[in-house]
């Protein structure tokens, strides 16, 4: 048996691939991050100064632990690494520092003295690894797209992606089949830009295809879009659909032209409006969220506010709200009136604030309309089993019930951030 302490920053690919990583271990056992163990894997992410930071004590925490176990591995990998491989190892006594390519391959590349350190702008194919399970027993993430290619002038990302890749469609049904074969009835489809997905001829949406022919399958949700990406096609393929959850994640950053402009995004204010109309009169009561960043270099009160009337006037049901962050060598680091902390964190209040008023209308709208709701179940708590709808509202029951079992709720009330049946 071997033991081992995992910690994972960032995004739902990372999670992924942290649950490959250690899937691969049949006999693994998972200890507390803190505790002895035989394996340390620290999963990094550089997406802003803060999870640079969070790497970095994670593995002084690691290396602590190590003191008192020095036959411990300590293994680092992830986007913050794959930027900043010479600073994790000035660090202390890290023994592997693994490439984003080969971070699935870590089982074998462990019983090498020397695995190698990939150039991730070298990676061409998509490292895929067939696996069986997750470290979560409600739902599967599947990574099927890894890099970008976009530069977006405030991003890190491709510096520790590489080019953009996509799995082959007959290893990701396999994956899918696999995954369902485990128990699974939700999987939730993940990359770094999931909208660039392709395998020769085939993109998203033929995929979605194949993918909601697999008996078992229940629900089929979708990480993060970029806006451009949600092609008529695509929108098309989730309103005629049975199993793909009427929830869209939006890679909004901003919506006034001057700062999608200086952020280097291909859309403008008119293609947001045109795409949140469209999926609104396909799916009046679609779940559509947002990621927006505020006080990006330059952004004048004027621009915030065009942001800011535009979302609380949108059909958007939540915002993920991120204060701009400079990343060392991209664009935006080096650009011109970059924006104090003070006036950062009052517009982000401001913004998180209005998105609660957003996510309260949206609860109400869908209990007023009574849309039934599907989901699997993720927690189970005292009197009350709850899971994350396919509306992005967490639904309440109070029936006993397993983790990843199916649950259809026609909600008649509100119960605290969610809805009931009473
Ligand atoms: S689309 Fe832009 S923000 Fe998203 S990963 Fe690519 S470069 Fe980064």
């Amino acid at each position: 048996m071997i033991r081992i302490a995992v910690a994972t920053l960032g995004c739902k690919t990372n999670q992924a691939e942290s649950a490959a990583m250690v899937g691969a271990f049949d006999d693994a056992i998972l200890v507390e991050f803190g505790e002895p163990a035989d394996l340390y894997l620290i999963n990094t992410c550089t997406v802003t100064n803060r999870t640079d930071f969070k790497s970095r004590n994670l593995i002084r925490r690691a290396l602590k632990v190590k003191e008192a176990n020095p036959a411990m591995k300590i293994v680092v990998t992830g986007c913050y690494s794959q930027r900043s491989r010479e600073e994790v190892l000035s660090l202390g006594a890290v023994d592997y520092v693994i490439d984003n390519q080969h971070k699935l391959d870590l089982k074998e590349l462990v019983q090498q003295s020397d695995p190698g350190f990939m150039d991730i702008m070298q990676a061409e194919a998509f490292n895929f690894h067939l696996q069986k399970g997750m470290l979560d027993r409600s739902r599967a993430f599947q990574k099927i797209q890894d890099g970008c290619d976009f530069y977006c002038s405030y991003c890190a990302v491709p510096y520790g992606r590489g080019h953009n890749r996509s799995a082959r469609a007959e290893d990701v049904i396999l994956q899918a089949q696999t995954f369902v074969a485990s128990g699974y009835k939700e999987i939730v489809l993940g990359g770094v830009n999931l909208g660039l997905y392709r395998d020769g001829k085939l993109g998203l949406s033929g995929l979605l295809r194949k993918l909601e022919e697999i008996e078992g399958l229940e629900i089929i949700r979708l990480s993060s879009l970029e806006p451009q990406l949600f092609t008529d096609e695509l929108l098309e393929q989730v309103t005629c659909s049975k199993k793909i959850a009427p929830h869209f994640h939006l890679a909004i950053q901003s919506v006034a032209d001057s700062v999608l402009g200086r952020m280097g995004r291909v859309y403008k204010q008119k293609h947001l409006s045109d795409l949140l109309e469209k999926i609104t009169s396909n799916l009046p009561h679609a779940a559509i969220g947002g990621d927006i960043i505020c006080a990006f270099p330059g952004e004048t009160e004027a621009e915030f506010m065009e942001t800011y009337k535009f979302l609380q006037e949108s059909p958007l049901c939540y915002l993920h709200v991120f204060q701009y962050s400079k990343r060392k060598g991209t664009p935006a680091a080096t650009m011109p009136n970059q924006i104090n902390g003070t006036i950062a964190q009052e517009r982000s209040n401001r913004l998180i604030s209005m998105a609660e008023d957003l996510k309260t209308a949206y609860r109400q709208k869908i209990l007023e309309n009574r849309v039934s709701l599907r989901g699997v179940i993720d927690k189970i708590e005292s009197e009350l089993a709850s899971f994350l709808s396919d509306h992005y509202i967490r639904g309440y029951i109070s029936k006993q019930a397993h983790l990843g079992e199916l649950f259809f709720l026609e909600p008649n009330a509100i119960y605290e951030d969610g809805l009931i049946q009473i």
